[in-house]
């Protein structure tokens, strides 16, 4: 038996770039590993949910790692309040939140308080950590950047719970209400519980501070995005393997340990256009000792997509080159390099394209194909796969999978 590795880049896949000669971002990158790793691989484009389908984050690496989103997936506010070290139980409502700053009208003039950041979302948000309300008691905790999540608990409560977050600036915010009686309660909750924050909030020296420093005050709190907390098998339950995470970003943390799986995070590695991923392979290396399935999450490929950052995209595929190459030494493994979905720099938003997706190990078949790109990788033996295929296709590469029939 092998153990796994799945390198997801969030939103790798792209379309020709005018500002990379037509080329696309890994086409134009000079990622020699890579490449060299192509050449004795399997290649394909997938479609990491299905055909037509613009993926979000969430739902593909549910697909990717083996959970049909359409059964398990109850929203992203629970995800993100599991990732920003909250602990839920079944019957939670969570919601995904913004520090903004609001006028004297009540009006939103800042949806992100000025891109506010630890430590002063940390400090306002242990002002607002728990509350009772209506015989409920509602959780609130900072995330990353101007991020922050919020958790209802009790008897009754429902998820099907609209924003309070109008979603532009200019605008008063919006009073949350339920599409049916269990969520109305939770609507009302989450409304004093919003009234209730922005008198904390509008006490707090903190933010008297920050408006002394021309910062903008952290005087109110967006909520949306609400969900149920999923009711998911582990994956050890699920796969018999025990997973373990690199992986930076809120979201996707919140995934890997709804999963039960142990996450990592080594210095300097982060979710934005710093990361550094010079400690990731030694790091890897370290955590298949004990973990028998490894997700490995590169967030800056998705960054540089939304800002329509070509060279910046290229850089950053320029610089896991080392790391992949490092990581495709680990011995008895099958390594997979794909993308969640695709975020080309000329859309700055997620599309349907399908992403490139490699696997490697020893002694497999290779496609003879010496480049790890959108169009190299259409002529592959992967063509075509789903998501949900992939990690049953890694398992079976991994002689961890079961004969069918005799
Ligand atoms: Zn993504
Ligand atoms: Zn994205």
């Amino acid at each position: 038996m092998k153990k796994i590795i799945l390198v997801i880049c969030d939103g790798l896949g792209d379309r020709p770039s005018a500002n990379l000669n037509g080329k696309t971002p890994l086409q134009a990158a000079r990622k020699p590993n890579i490449d060299r790793l192509a050449s004795a691989s399997m290649l394909g484009l997938i479609y990491t949910i299905s055909p037509g389908v613009t993926p979000g984050s969430d739902t593909s690496h549910l697909s990717l790692l083996g959970y049909d989103p359409k059964r398990y997936y109850t929203g992203r506010g629970p995800l993100e309040a599991i990732g920003a070290g909250l602990k839920l139980r079944e019957g939670d409502i969570a919601f995904r939140c913004n520090f903004a700053t609001v006028d004297h009208d009540g009006i939103v003039i800042d949806r992100r308080a000025g891109r506010i950041k630890e430590p002063d979302t940390g400090k306002l948000a242990s002002i607002i950590s728990e509350m009772r309300i209506d015989g409920h008691t509602v959780f609130f905790k900072e995330s990353t950047e101007h991020r922050c999540v919020l958790v209802v608990r009790g008897e009754g409560l429902g998820a099907n719970v609209t924003d309070t977050d109008p979603g532009v600036e200019g605008k008063g915010i919006l009073k949350a209400s339920g599409r049916d009686a269990v969520s109305q309660r939770t609507a009302e909750i989450v409304n004093t519980f919003t009234d209730m924050a922005m008198k904390k909030l509008a006490e707090a020296d903190l933010n008297r501070e920050r408006e002394r420093k021309g910062l903008k005050p952290a005087n109110a709190i967006l909520a949306r995005g609400a969900g149920e907390y999923p009711k998911i098998e582990p994956f050890f339950e699920k796969r018999g393997m025990r997973m373990g995470g690199i992986v930076a970003e809120g979201l996707i943390v919140g995934i890997c340990r709804v999963l039960g799986a142990e996450v990592s995070v080594p210095a300097g590695f982060t979710a934005g256009m710093d990361m550094d991923v010079s400690g990731v392979a030694k790091e890897a290396e370290r955590m298949l000792s004990s973990v028998d399935f490894l997700l490995i999450h590169i967030k800056p490929t998705d960054v540089a997509g939304h800002d329509g950052n070509a060279k910046g995209k290229m850089e950053v595929l320029e610089r896991i080159d080392d790391m992949i190459g490092r990581i495709a030494e680990i011995e008895g493994t099958v390594l997979a390099l794909t993308g969640d979905h695709s975020t080309p720099v000329s859309a700055r938003e997620h599309t349907c394209d399908p992403v490139p997706l490699l696997i490697h190990s020893r002694g497999l078949r290779s496609d003879g194909i010496s480049s790890f790109d959108e169009i190299s990788c259409s002529r592959g033996s992967l063509s075509g796969l789903r998501g949900l295929d992939i990690t049953p296709l890694l398992m079976g590469y991994a002689d961890r999978n079961e004969k069918d029939g005799a």
